[in-house]
């Protein structure tokens, strides 16, 4: 049974339904791969051996009783983002390196009741900011299909357990494209859904009107099987919406690709920093999608120019207000000695939070303080609604809007790129959050350094089952998304 981690979602569920192998074999074999890899990729934050097993236990006993769910008993990976009762949670911050929480997020709730074996937690960028995963405080997380280069960010830990079959699928979280450009740089497919389809209770806020929880796997398929775990309203979480959730699995097929209109943003492949192999890439596949009967229509998102800066205001000043719970005296890291309670909030605050976050945080406070808040926030506030109406408006004319999900393949480790630089990479995503919208990447080939390139497909409000079913389809006619990079094909 060497190769049980080359199966899919839906063949791993029908193995232990038939008693080909125990959840305990299966988890078992992910942890020892664990074991034996994940040094190589430093993926993992925490990793739960006892607490999987047991957790396997449990589903082989529903698994024997013929009681258990669709999953039961498939392993997966959490974003150590989403609170984990009775396992740290650290957000990939010295902040709460010593953080239990109490709680379970409502993502892990679910995936817990669906008999889903929990391995471990998985690396981020600090509190997900961040789009290489290198600002991590337990270091960088390395792209399986080059350890010299990133994974993508912030969801990188994520995408780099798939990618090195360390986990079947995982959770990720996407505020600005963290779940779609690591999904791109590991060569996976990552579902970013509507605000407000994934409860965001228990997952650590960053910028709360844009965060949004979603799966990354390899395949369409793999991320509707954990969308129909994770997906639906929450009462714990005021925008989490009351509205009925597909079945994406079952809608797989459901969308004719024959008809479908895909617009071609005119301005998004025009974007200085386009990598031509990307381009190149990109527009192959959408080829593919031409053969297989859409139609390509020329379109225009004219604001595009503003999503960079927009963005960029808006996500720091919402993270400047999360973040200051962090003071030293509810959760997390504490300062040696405080001389007084201003010492104890500055000292415990400028330790443990790294370079990247505090600059956020003062960015943040500084549009929001009273005499630019004006000038700044509100103005942003208004530019987001032109963005969402810009996308609104070409939603009357196609179904779905496509996409590189970056610029470039995954970046060297240790580029050092300035800030404006690596914000500027992120040119492609952010919007999807600004307005709330779903997306989705999908591998569809690599570069000459045999790094993959991801399309992404962004699709009108409430479009996750259409989204995936296109992207199934694409997978049944193409075989980018079941290439395996090297360290993949190793065995435990
Ligand atoms: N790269 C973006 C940022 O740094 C997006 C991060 C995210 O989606 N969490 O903010």
């Amino acid at each position: 049974m060497t190769d049980l981690h080359r199966l899919s979602i839906r063949e791993m569920a029908e193995g232990l339904k038939s008693a080909q192998f125990s959840s305990r074999e299966l988890t078992q074999h992910y942890l020892d791969r664990i074991a034996k890899l994940d040094d190589r990729v430093n993926s993992y934050v925490t990793v739960t051996p006892e607490y999987a097993l047991a957790q396997a236990d449990a589903a082989d006993n529903l698994l024997k009783n013929g009681t258990a769910g669709t999953l039961a008993g498939v392993p997966l990976a959490h974003k150590d983002i989403f609170c984990t009762q009775g396992i740290k949670t650290s957000a990939g911050s010295k902040m709460l390196d010593n953080f239990i929480s109490p709680y379970d997020a409502t993502v892990v709730a679910k995936a817990k009741a669906a008999g889903l074996v929990t391995l471990g937690k998985v690396n981020m960028d600090e509190f997900a900011m961040g789009s290489t995963s290198e600002s991590s405080f337990y270091g960088a997380t390395k792209n399986p299909w080059n350890l010299e280069h990133v994974p993508g960010g912030s969801s990188g830990g994520s995408a780099a357990v798939v990618a090195a079959d360390l986990a079947p699928f995982a959770t990720g979280t996407d505020t600005g494209g963290s779940i779609r450009q690591p999904a791109s740089f590991c060569g996976l497919t990552g579902l970013k859904p509507t605000y407000g389809r994934v409860s965001r209770f228990g997952m650590i806020a960053f910028a709360s009107s844009l965060d949004q929880g979603g799966p990354m796997a390899r395949s369409a398929e793999d991320c509707a099987f954990l969308m129909n775990t994770i997906a639906g309203h929450d009462a714990k979480d005021s925008t989490s919406i009351n509205k009925e959730v597909d079945d994406y699995v079952a809608n797989l097929n459901a969308t004719a690709v024959k008809g479908l209109r895909i617009g071609i943003p005119k301005q998004y492949f025009n974007v200085q920093g386009l990598d031509a192999e990307v381009k190149a890439r990109v527009e192959e596949s959408l080829k593919t999608l031409e053969n297989m009967g859409a139609i390509l229509v020329e379109i225009d998102l004219n604001m595009t120019e503003a999503y960079v800066p927009t963005y960029y205001l808006i996500a720091p000043a919402e993270a400047s207000s999360n973040l200051s719970r962090y003071d030293g005296v509810r959760y997390g890291y504490r300062c040696e000695n405080p001389k007084d309670i201003l010492d104890l909030h500055k000292r415990s605050r400028s330790e443990a939070f790294g370079a990247e976050v505090q600059r956020r945080i003062l960015i943040g406070t500084y549009a929001l303080s009273a005499g630019y808040y004006d000038a700044y926030y509100v103005k942003a506030q208004k530019v987001r609604r032109l963005i969402q109406q810009d996308f609104l408006t070409a939603f009357e004319n196609v179904d779905v809007i496509a996409a590189p999900s970056a610029p470039t393949t995954a970046y060297k480790i240790g580029a050092n790129l300035s800030p404006t630089e690596m914000y500027l990479g992120d040119i492609y995503t952010l919007a999807v959050n600004l307005a709330g919208l779903p997306a989705i990447n999908a591998p569809v080939g690599f570069d000459k350094d045999s790094l993959p390139v991801g399309l992404q497909l962004i699709g009108n409000y409430w479009s996750e089952s259409q989204l995936l079913s296109i992207v199934h389809q694409y997978q049944q006619n193409t075989d980018w998304h079941t290439k395996r990079a090297t360290i993949a094909e190793e065995n435990a």
